[in-house]
């Protein structure tokens, strides 16, 4: 008889590997500080993979030693299975788009975006043809005769990314790209960023500080700490789900309870991680539904956010809770519950992720 191979461990619905960049214990050193330590990571082909993490926890070391800018102090770099790891930048099928964008302002648009092939050898009819093309997937071909001050911000960055684009790299490595850019005009952008890469279907390597944009934009989050990814897994995954205390703070608000506390709660000392949005607020004296638990408190602050308003209730327990309610249902009404209040959080442990460890 024979025996059936066990399933594979359940990595949730992120897409398959096919290692469009493999980073095999990558370790890079400054001296005697470390800034990446002993990094494995796998990206798929086609995958926007994003590097979230603080200031200073090694998400650009990373993209520059994938760039070939940077050389990894020990571990191999591998892209589409061939090992690059002592290639220089310019050999290796990927390309660069980073915050400051770099036009060259005395170029017109369509003569930065064909720069790159120009370099290459191209000939001027392919290299035209091509230019128009790559303007059009950004949607912008009517500016290229343009120079790079008589654009927008918005406008100047999708330029760079069409610059980036048209040498078909295989991997695109994007540094904070929109960084530079004010709120609004970089929601419109990660909109339109995600729209292209889904058309020209390549591997996106996106580093990014905000954690709002790295859920918004991408297939997979890798979260960066100290030089080392401490979670990675799909944006709902590292959201509902996060492993350690670093992560479940990062990726916004979170409540944390851990010890004696959830031993009462919840017969398990180990720490759970309920993000606010999954609290109820009820009357102090009203009981809790079936299947939930649940901590008498009192409302200490109150701060409207515009689509919710949240509540931060000290419970005397050790702990003091955030809940958040939508302002969904009656845009009128002043908020129901205020400063002072006797209230009851309720929550249903199944919706708590538990830390580990
Ligand atoms: P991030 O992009 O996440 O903000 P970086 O990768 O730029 O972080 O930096 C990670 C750490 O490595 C930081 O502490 C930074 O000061 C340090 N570092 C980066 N480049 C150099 C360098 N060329 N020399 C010395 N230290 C560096
Ligand atoms: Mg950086």
């Amino acid at each position: 008889m024979i025996a059936t191979a066990p399933a594979a461990p359940a990595v949730g619905d992120g897409p398959k590997t096919d290692g469009a960049v493999s980073l095999t214990g990558v370790t890079k050193s400054f001296g005697d500080f470390t800034a990446v330590k002993d990094l494995e990571l796998e990206v798929a082909s086609g995958e926007f993979l994003s590097m979230l993490g603080p200031s200073g926890s090694g998400k650009t070391t990373v993209l520059r030693m994938i760039a070939g800018f940077e050389d990894a102090t020990s571990g191999s770099i591998r892209l589409s299975g061939v090992d690059v790891t002592r290639t220089p930048p310019h050999a290796r099928p990927v390309n660069t788009v980073f915050q400051d964008y770099a036009l060259f302002p005395h170029l017109t648009i369509a003569e930065n975006v064909g720069y790159g092939l120009r370099v290459r050898g191209e000939g001027r009819t392919s290299r035209t043809a091509r230019v128009t093309q790559s303007l059009e997937q950004v949607r912008l071909d009517h500016v290229a005769d343009r120079l790079p001050h008589q654009l927008s911000g918005g406008q100047r960055q999708r330029i760079a990314l069409a610059r980036a684009l048209i040498l078909r790299p295989q991997v695109l490595l994007l540094d904070e790209p929109l960084g530079a850019l004010d709120k609004q005009l970089r929601e419109q952008m990660q909109i339109e960023l995600k729209q292209i890469q889904r058309e020209v279907g390549i591997t996106f390597i996106f580093v990014t500080h905000d954690q709002e944009e790295a859920l918004t934009l991408s297939d997979r989050v890798a979260v960066f700490n100290n030089g080392r990814i401490e979670q990675i897994g799909t944006a709902r995954e590292v959201y509902e789900y996060p492993q350690t205390e670093f992560v479940a703070r990062f990726l916004g608000l979170s409540n944390l309870i851990g010890g004696d506390l959830a031993e009462d709660l919840t017969g398990d000392r180990s720490t759970m991680s309920i993000r606010p949005e999954r609290i109820r607020l009820i009357d102090r004296e009203d009981a809790p539904e079936d299947g939930e638990v649940s901590l008498a408190g009192t409302i200490r602050e109150v701060v409207y956010t515009g689509p919710a308003t949240r509540y931060l209730v000290s419970t005397g327990a050790g702990a003091d809770i955030i809940a958040e309610r939508p302002n969904a249902h009656d845009p009128s009404a002043r908020a129901a519950l205020g400063r002072g209040d006797h209230v009851r959080v309720a929550w249903t442990p199944g919706h708590a992720a538990r830390l580990p460890g």
